[in-house]
């Protein structure tokens, strides 16, 4: 079969594989419980259904103009100002099928062949993907120190004649980590004097906790929207819970969001009219929906923190926002990918690897489940890899027994 050289380069989401593996599982009966999959488990606000349940009623579902319908346009300006303290013109926005495609059409407008991309490691899987189905090169960098805290001068050396842009994502999936105000500043500084681009992806920036702050990057540029280096991508999908109904944003220069709606145009048009219909509702319903889901997640942060910690040899950096953890697990393995396999056979937990997100040694856990079922899953991985947790568990009503040690 003839297949492409670029799309033979693409890999398959790892999220998806094991899911594979723990449905096939499931399909056998077996009590699996996942860790893996970053999704919030609130129904979507009721104004984002009904708002949705409206357009279908009326069976009023026709195309809409490719960059987004006007009401959700004027949403997303109102939103922006009030969380950005920036008033975007409605050609400064361009609506698209989950943020996903909002960044891909934000590179496909910026990326010549061979053009680079820094991404900062851990990064989100799709990032390294997303550049080279652009033509463009991925260039990660690593902290130093084995923290998740990159330094200004880090990305200064890997910034060749090629970088066009750099993605950031705080608070970051899949460390959690809201990367602190000084280095915001110093990054959008230093992009707005080269001319690099600082794609900003805001997916998660309310969900974070014990009162810290994800600061927007305008905060630190005098430019205006059409002038600034800065993008900003953002959606519905995390803070309303609303991932299914794919809807997302970029906000950019006039200039380049009638570049990206020509691409979108010719790929896909519009997002789909009834969730398009569905993001107004939420957007301009109550919020308190976003403040409950962002407590809830705080709870079951602190519950995942308190159960890794009793773990003898984990190395935990705690999150300060998204739903995701990524303890370092090299104590107990040198290969996430083994150890991750290992979780989902022994243990029934569903876990991604850290080499996923750039980073070997790592393995990323999703706490947007139930509480349950969080505290559930990693008593099971402890008994799985802690020497020192008892041997025997029960799994419903089958017990267990740890030989492999
Ligand atoms: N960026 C990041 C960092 C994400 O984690 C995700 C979803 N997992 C997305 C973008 C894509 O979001 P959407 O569902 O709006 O396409």
């Amino acid at each position: 079969m003839s297949i492409s050289r670029l799309a033979r380069s693409i890999k398959a989401s790892p999220t998806l594989q094991l899911n594979d593996e723990a449905m096939l599982m499931r399909a056998r009966g077996e009590p699996v419980l996942s860790l893996g999959v970053g999704e919030p488990q609130n129904k979507a606000p009721i104004t984002a259904v009904l708002a949705s349940a409206a357009k279908l009623r009326a069976g009023d579902v026709k195309y809409v103009p490719t960059d987004g319908m006007p009401a959700l346009k004027k949403a997303i300006i109102a939103y922006t100002e009030e969380f950005y303290g920036r008033r975007p013109a409605p050609e400064n926005v361009i609506v698209s099928t989950g943020a996903k495609q909002a960044l891909y059409n934000v590179l496909f407008s910026l990326l010549d062949p061979q053009d680079e991309v820094i991404l900062l490691a851990p990064y989100w899987v799709s990032y390294p993907e997303m550049v080279k189905m652009c033509y463009g090169v991925p260039v990660v960098i690593t902290p130093e120190d084995g923290t998740f805290y990159h330094r200004l001068e880090e990305i200064e050396q890997a910034v060749t004649s090629y970088t066009k842009a750099i993605i950031v994502n705080s608070p970051n999936n899949p460390s959690g980590v809201v990367y602190p105000e000084d280095f915001i500043a110093e990054l959008v500084d230093f992009c707005e004097r080269r001319g690099i681009y600082l794609i900003m992806d805001d997916i998660y920036h309310r969900l974070v906790f014990d009162g810290k702050r994800a600061v927007p990057g305008y905060a630190y540029t005098d430019k205006s929207i059409e002038e600034t280096h800065i993008i900003v991508i953002n959606g519905v999908s995390k803070l309303y819970g609303m991932t299914g109904f794919r809807v997302g944003w970029a906000i950019a220069s006039r200039q380049r969001i009638e570049v990206m709606t020509n691409i979108q145009a010719q790929m896909t048009s519009s997002a789909s009219t009834v969730s398009q219909a569905a993001a107004v509702g939420a957007l301009t319903g109550m919020q308190s929906v976003v403040e409950n889901l962002r407590l809830s997640i705080q709870n079951n942060r602190d519950v995942i923190l308190g159960e890794l910690r009793s773990f003898t040899d984990l190395r935990v950096i705690p999150p300060d926002g998204t739903f995701y953890v990524m303890p370092d697990f090299r104590a107990y393995g040198q290969s996430s990918e083994e150890l991750s396999r290992f979780l989902l056979r022994k243990a029934l937990v569903v876990t991604v690897p850290g080499t996923a997100f750039g980073m070997e040694g790592y393995i990323r856990l999703s706490f947007s489940g139930a509480t349950k079922g969080i505290i559930e899953a990693v008593e099971r991985m402890k008994w799985a890899l802690d020497p020192n947790a008892p041997n025997e568990i029960y799994i419903g009503d089958r017990k267990l027994v740890r030989d492999w040690m």
